[in-house]
Order: structure tokens, then C-alpha cells, then sequence
């Protein structure tokens, strides 16, 4: 997977296809979503021309991640543009497309046509993200199948239980021969605000040995922090800051446009 900013590019726009990379979990609540979103952001900050997918139909989140929820995509030659955030990342959403806090129940065939419109539609990007439901369903096996992503980063938690359906969702890629780009670590070791002290609350190292263990690259670990949880909740990615989050983040972008 090679990412070609936009002013290295030499190929005629219209030529032009962003590289797609798929983000996955084995399970929810891992830290999927917030990964994607602050990957998004640094590559961005980097100078690299970045849109994000929102193909998690059960929760999507990437909406209020970049601050852009209630906004509706408009379409050109039924085609959907993208929304244009405020941190320099393009992004659609299953969440633009539904009406808030509607519940999704769709099955496969349905699913698969909302996840059509929104890859096949006007990115003028260098590269795509696309953050996957978690597991290894329809929407997943569609994606493989149909959109065949340039390559995948897995995202778990160290504990075990995250870990296993992690490797099942490598399997899942694997299969669809889609290279692995790399793991990564989220809610890795806590630092106390308070006194500095290092823990460890979902374990530590589980994925890095998983990766040498899978012969896989390892990307990077991202602390479990509070200021991650309540920047993201309030629409302002960590990514966007120069702190020990940021640069975490940062870290694992810049592996990717490596
Ligand atoms: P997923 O996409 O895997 O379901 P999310 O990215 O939505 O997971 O994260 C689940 C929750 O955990 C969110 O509230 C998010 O802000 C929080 N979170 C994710 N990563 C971290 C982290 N490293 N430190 C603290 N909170 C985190």
C-alpha cells in the first residue's frame, strides 16, 4: 500500500483512485471508530488529501467525531459528494444517510447498497479509511468482495477475548487475500492525571506479541486516556493536538504514508 499525496501525484485527476484502507475490530468498542477518525486527521495534518467511509451501520460515529452530525450529503450525477469537515477530512457516513437516532435493522442486500454509495462516490482524495462494523458480517464480507480495500488495519484492546476475535477478523481478510497492513494497540497503559502512576487496565504487549506470533506488522499503541474519550466526544479529534495522545496517533499515520 503506497499513499501518493496529492501534489506528488503525476497521473491526471480524473485517473485518479484514492488508495482505500479498510479499519477493522473483532468486536465493538475497541477503539475502532476513534482510531480511523485521528489516523484521518494526522495523515491530513500531514499534507495528505484524506476521506473517511462510515460503514458501521449499527453504530455509526464518525458523524460526531468530526462534528458534522444533521448534515446531509448532497449527490451529483447520483453520485453522493462528500461532507467536507472542519479538520481538512472529507467524510461520508451511514449516520448522514439515516435520520439521528434511527435504529438500523437491514439486511444484508440493503446494507450492501448503502456501503456501494458510499465508496462509489465523488472522493477527490488520496486516500480513503474505511471504519468497518465490528466483526465479521455482511457488511464486511461485502466490502471485501465487491470494493476490495488496498489493504486493512485491525484494531483491539490487549485483552484476550478482543484479541482472539481480532485474529478472526485478520482470517476475514486473509481469505478475501487483502494484504494486513498492521495491528494495532488501543487502551494500552493508563498514566494516572493525578500521581504518574503506569497501569496497565486491560492488560499490555497482547497485541504486539499477537502480531510477531501472526508474522504481522505491529503499528503502534495508543494509551487509554480520558482526554482521547472527551476530545472525541466533543468533535474535536486528539489528533489535531501536539500532546503524548497526539503523537501516538501521529506515529501510526506516519507509518502508513511510510
Ligand atoms: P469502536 O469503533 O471500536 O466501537 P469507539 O472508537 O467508538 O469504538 O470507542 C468506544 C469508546 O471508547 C468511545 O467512547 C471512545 O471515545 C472511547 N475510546 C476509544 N479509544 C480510547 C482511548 N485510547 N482512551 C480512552 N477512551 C477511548
Amino acid at each position: 500500500v503506497q499513499i501518493i499525496a496529492t501534489s506528488e501525484r503525476t497521473a491526471p485527476a480524473s485517473m485518479h483512485k484514492p488508495v482505500m484502507i479498510a479499519v477493522g475490530s473483532g468486536k465493538g468498542g475497541v477503539g475502532k471508530s476513534t482510531l480511523t477518525a485521528n489516523l484521518a486527521v494526522a495523515l491530513a495534518k500531514s499534507g495528505v488529501s484524506v476521506g473517511v467511509v462510515d460503514a458501521d451501520i449499527y453504530g455509526p460515529s464518525q458523524p460526531m467525531l468530526f462534528g458534522t452530525t444533521g448534515e446531509k450529503p448532497e449527490a451529483r450525477d447520483e453520485k453522493l459528494v462528500p461532507i467536507a469537515s472542519e479538520h481538512g477530512v472529507s467524510l461520508l457516513s451511514m449516520g448522514h444517510l439515516v435520520a439521528q437516532g434511527k435504529a438500523l435493522a437491514w439486511r444484508g442486500p440493503m446494507a450492501g447498497k448503502a456501503l456501494a454509495q458510499l465508496i462509489d462516490a465523488h472522493w477527490d482524495a488520496d486516500v480513503v479509511l474505511v471504519d468497518l462494523p465490528p466483526g465479521t458480517g455482511d457488511v464486511q464480507i461485502s466490502m471485501l468482495q465487491h470494493f476490495r480495500p488496498d489493504g486493512a488495519i485491525i484494531v483491539s484492546t490487549p485483552q484476550d477475548l478482543a484479541l482472539i476475535d481480532a485474529v478472526r477478523a485478520g482470517q476475514l481478510f486473509d481469505q478475501g487475500d487483502i494484504p494486513i497492513i498492521g495491528l494495532v494497540e488501543n487502551m494500552a497503559s493508563y498514566v494516572c492525571p493525578n500521581c504518574g502512576e503506569v497501569s496497565d487496565p486491560f492488560g499490555s504487549g497482547g497485541i504486539e506479541a499477537a502480531a510477531e506470533r501472526l508474522d504481522l506488522p505491529f503499528l503502534g499503541r495508543i494509551p487509554l486516556s480520558i482526554a482521547i474519550r472527551k476530545d472525541s466526544d466533543a468533535g474535536s479529534p486528539p489528533a489535531l493536538g501536539d500532546t503524548p495522545d497526539g503523537r501516538a496517533f501521529a506515529a501510526i499515520a506516519q507509518k502508513l504514508a511510510a
